[in-house]
């Protein structure tokens, strides 16, 4: 039923050259992406636009984000195996399979449970086991804390200070902060109980609800 044969793997080579020139240097994201087969998570008759580096719509209102976003966010996250890595906003599960494939311990949280319900059948299936959660991720997971990494799919209003306290000394957030339409990518680490932050322009991502969200 899933099929990964040569031509799907020649697509998803392609695609990992065109991240490699657009700047995207860090080898075990790229070689991570070169694994997750990301048609998986398209119908049968969209296979190009699997490969290609744009994002899609996955229902709901949501989309699976770009590949050159997935990759970007990933090499600011600095995964070291074996981390523990929060991923705020599952969506299709694409992000989490990156991070596995990186060697980290995901937990991942998704508000919309009809996503929910559908990405922790379909990961399994893929082979694929993050531990999955629904509920309001920009809360974080205080029963899980403290991470190593935090990645934050979703646009926020601000930075929630709930995850800056989830986050582990000598840790990582990675998240996008701006208004509804675009965001600057936040880069925030914690040294010494002392956080820096680098800001990167422009994404657009759809918009992280709930508490420390926007409101619908
Ligand atoms: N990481 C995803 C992937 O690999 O497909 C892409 C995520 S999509 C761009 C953003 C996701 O964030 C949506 O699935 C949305 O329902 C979810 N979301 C929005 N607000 C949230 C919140 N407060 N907590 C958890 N998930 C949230």
């Amino acid at each position: 039923m899933f099929e990964d044969n040569y031509r799907q793997r020649g697509l998803r080579n392609k695609l990992v050259g065109m991240l490699r020139k657009k700047g995207i240097s860090d080898e075990r994201v790229l070689a991570a992406i070169g694994k997750v087969p990301r048609h998986f998570f398209f119908d049968d008759a969209l296979l190009e636009h699997a490969y290609q580096d744009k994002a899609f719509p996955i229902g709901e209102g949501q989309t699976i984000s770009q590949p050159y976003t997935v990759a970007f966010q990933t090499e600011k996250l600095r995964v070291q195996p074996g981390d523990r890595v929060l991923e705020v906003g599952t969506g299709s599960g694409y992000q989490a399979c990156v991070l596995l494939e990186m060697g980290a311990k995901v937990f991942t949280i998704e508000y919309n449970r009809k996503l929910y319900e559908k990405v922790r059948k379909f990961l399994p299936e893929i082979g694929y086991r993050p531990t999955f959660f629904l509920g309001d991720g920009s809360k974080g997971l205080p029963s899980r804390a403290p991470f190593d990494k935090i990645l934050v799919t979703a646009g926020a209003p601000v930075v929630p200070q709930a995850l800056i306290d989830q986050l582990a000394e000598g840790g990582i957030l990675v998240i996008p902060v701006g208004d509804r339409s675009r965001q600057e990518m936040v880069v925030i680490e914690k040294k010494g109980g002392k956080l820096t932050e680098t800001r990167y322009d422009a994404f657009a991502f759809v918009p992280l609800l709930g508490a420390e969200g926007w409101t619908r």
